[in-house]
């Protein structure tokens, strides 16, 4: 029975993602497509319905994997773990990325340096994802937000009235630099709950902790306010989703990037935020 019920929850996961990816045009064939894998559920069912559909033949593209290791002593260890053994078990060509090696200090280390550790660790995992995913000539690079980080990202942007995030809504990028891989979100319709449920109920190994810089965030505000929300009038999160993507499309097009004078990375101002971060912290240390 329990075989049975998984099987069926499953396949109305499975069903979800294909109709974003269908109706938004995801994937185009023979896509190299990098799912940004950090171990927890939400990439790692990515990375696992990306795997099934590629491996039943429904959309043809090749299917990698990326990892960075931010350096948060006592949490991401089991993270990276979870990432090799899932991309390990699937045969799924496997990257890890390492933000000390890469640029000389620890999330932990950078993490005095600012108000929370959110901001810089947005900022280096967002640049080494981009970077590596480029350089492995990747086409798309698919994160794991499901629909409730998508309506998180959209009501923090509200709240630091950051406009031009507002570009980043929706399931799908645009190729704005030819140095950006487009992001794509094939959990965009996927509520977190569902997530949860999927991981628990089909005993896959993933990184469940929670961050220990997490609760210093706006997000994790939010997400609790959100939760809070749905409880009492459920359906809330759909409808703001809904609501966002009816009346708040911004063009993505007038969104223009440059390249950063001194890494060469896609950057809307003539030092990206990663370089003029980094400076910042190696002055500092
Ligand atoms: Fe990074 Fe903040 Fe997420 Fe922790 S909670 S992984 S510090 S963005």
């Amino acid at each position: 029975m329990k075989h049975l019920d998984s099987q069926n929850f499953n396949q109305k996961l499975e069903t979800k993602v294909k109709k974003v990816i269908t109706e938004y045009n995801l994937i185009d064939d023979g896509d190299k497509v990098a799912v940004a894998l950090s171990g927890g559920k939400d990439s790692v069912l990515t990375l696992q319905i990306l795997d099934k559909l590629l491996k039943e033949g429904v959309f043809d593209f090749k299917l990698l994997a990326i990892a960075i290791d931010e350096g948060i002593g006592g949490y991401r260890e089991e993270g990276i773990e979870s990432a090799r053994n899932n991309a390990y078990q699937l045969g799924v060509e496997y990257h890890e990325v390492s933000i000390e090696t890469e640029l000389g200090f620890s999330l932990d280390e950078a993490s005095q340096f600012f108000q929370t550790a959110c901001v810089p660790c947005g900022v280096f995992r967002r640049h080494l994802l981009n970077r590596t995913a480029c350089q492995l000539g990747s086409d798309k690079l698919a994160t794991g937000h499901n629909l409730d980080d998508e309506v998180q990202s959209f009501l923090m942007s509200f709240a630091r009235a950051d406009v031009r995030r507002f570009a980043k809504f929706g399931p799908k990028q645009d190729r704005i630099h030819p140095k950006m891989v487009p992001r794509i979100k094939p959990l965009w319709l996927v509520p977190e709950k569902e997530v949860g449920i999927w991981a628990i109920m089909n005993e896959v190994d993933v990184h469940l902790a929670e961050c220990p810089y997490a609760h210093q965030s706006l997000r994790s505000r939010l997400k609790n306010y959100l939760n809070h929300l749905e409880e009492n009038h459920p359906g809330t999160k759909m409808n703001l989703l809904k609501f966002f993507q009816k009346n708040l499309q911004l063009d993505k097009k007038k969104v223009k990037l440059a390249q950063c004078q001194i890494c060469g990375e896609p950057s809307s101002a003539s030092t990206c935020k990663a370089c003029e971060m980094q400076e910042l912290i190696k002055q500092k240390l």
